[in-house]
């Protein structure tokens, strides 16, 4: 017999921002654009789950793909062995990727890969002579996971609170983000190329020689969906580069065709020497994490003199069978149906809805690229973040609509495989559940 426990037995994920208490929405079942809940309503989704079922739910080849490699190889320790599948998806992957993104190391999500990409920045500089270089810089309003390192350069002071002590002897320094809205910009904003020049500043007070890495998500996801005026991660690069400093793109939101191509790497044209992906690399379907890494920074481990290094790195799940076996059936699924092109195809016509939702109340901007974008809502005075829970919370209880919001912005980041009425429909729940707010 068990003895009888509380529903609080799940401790479910939670933010530092406790004063909203809903009770949980639960889903039950999930089909290409939609979300069942446990009374069958259909709800739209604007959100890809979490920013990462970027092919729609339960697409049958991903689900089959699944499925049979649960019956054939469940599990295969990785230390030193493993199943083919992890050697052929990281091939795939790096095939993807931009050209020397050649080495994957696997994990089980965003927040590890993340760590993971931290190990292996400052191993690197210590196999070249360079363990002086233990400095991380991370950006305002950046979000690179719960991991102790992930948040140690993040750059949400919310997340960081009562997490502490972060990590020790590294020295975490943050890139101002100038986070003067983009004014109803369609597309990239068009100013802001001085960004940059504050990276510069802070290298030059604190020693360029001191500094591991810069990691940058090149659109801010959760810290409010920040676009990247142009010219700005070109700029990033040159100053890493003048440096001798690792450049480390977060592309566990961007990546998998949010942009309108593979990675946003590609699409701004800046190639960054180590990338982490997670969320669209397995549809949601199955925890995965990945960081890339380039030909020079896996060479150095390489070629490093023998017992120069001790790394000791990977985990249990590290390509997993079940997760190897989604990841590639998505990434079959993403090719087969061209949806890294959607991003592009339908962004026009994205950037025209959402833009129609000027002049509603409260909204004091709105920004879009590819097929991701957020209106953002005048902050109450008292409660800042109240406005955007609220919204968020009517669409999905009143108008049937899964959007995110972080703080006062409504955040839409939706399923690639979206049509244009669903854009529409979007669109008009998200306005008319504005317009429901007080
Ligand atoms: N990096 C970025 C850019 C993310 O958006 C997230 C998750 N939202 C993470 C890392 C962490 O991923 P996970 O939640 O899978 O640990």
């Amino acid at each position: 017999q068990q003895r009888p426990v509380s529903m609080e037995a799940y401790w479910m994920p939670f933010s530092a921002n406790r004063q909203y208490k809903a009770a949980p929405r639960l889903l039950v079942r999930a089909e290409g654009m939609y979300y069942h809940d446990v009374d069958d309503r259909p709800i739209l989704d604007a959100a890809a789950g979490l920013w990462c079922c970027n092919a729609g739910h339960a697409r049958p080849r991903i689900v089959q793909a699944i499925q049979q490699q649960a019956a054939t190889l469940d599990f295969a320790p990785p230390f030193q062995m493993g199943s083919p599948l992890p050697f052929v998806l990281a091939q795939r992957l790096a095939a993807l990727a931009p050209a020397p993104l050649n080495h994957v190391f696997f994990s089980n999500s965003g927040s590890e890969a993340v760590d993971t990409a931290m190990k292996i920045v400052l191993a690197y500089h210590r196999l070249r002579g360079q363990g002086q270089r233990t400095r991380f810089i991370g950006r305002e309003k950046a979000y690179h996971g719960v991991g102790f390192g992930g948040l140690s350069i993040g750059g949400l002071p919310n997340n960081r609170k009562d997490a502490g002590p972060l990590l020790a002897g590294s020295d975490f320094l943050r890139h101002t983000l100038d986070l003067s809205r983009n004014a109803f910009s369609r597309g990239l904003p068009r100013h802001g190329a001085e960004l940059a020049e504050d990276l510069e500043r802070l290298i030059a007070l604190h020693d360029a020689s001191t500094i591991a890495a810069v990691f940058v998500e090149p659109i801010a996801g959760s810290g409010g969906v920040i676009l990247p005026a142009p010219g700005y991660l070109q700029r990033l690069r040159e100053i890493c580069d003048q440096h001798g400093i690792v450049l480390v793109f977060d592309e566990v939101i961007t990546g998998f065709g949010r942009v309108g191509n593979a990675f946003a790497a590609q699409r701004f044209g800046v190639t960054p020497d180590l990338m982490t992906l997670a969320k669209g690399l397995t549809n949601g379907a199955v925890p995965m994490g990945a960081t890339l890494v380039s030909d020079a920074v896996h060479a150095a481990f390489m070629q490093g003199p023998p017992g120069a290094i001790e790394l000791f790195h990977g985990y249990t799940y590290s390509g997993h069978p079940l997760a190897c076996a989604a990841a590639l059936a998505t990434l079959d699924t993403y090719a087969e149906e061209h949806l890294f092109e959607r991003a592009i195809e339908l962004g026009d016509y994205w950037q025209s809805a959402l833009h129609s939702l000027r002049g509603l109340p409260h909204v004091i901007d709105i920004r879009n690229f590819g097929l991701i974008g957020a209106v953002e809502l005048a902050p109450r005075k008292d409660a800042p973040g109240a406005r955007g829970y609220e919204v968020f919370e009517r669409c999905f209880r009143d108008g049937s609509l899964l959007v995110r919001c972080t703080g006062d912005v409504i955040a839409l980041s939706p399923p690639l495989i979206i049509d244009k009425a669903q854009i529409d429909r979007i669109v008009e729940i998200l306005g008319d559940m504005i317009n429901a707010t007080g």
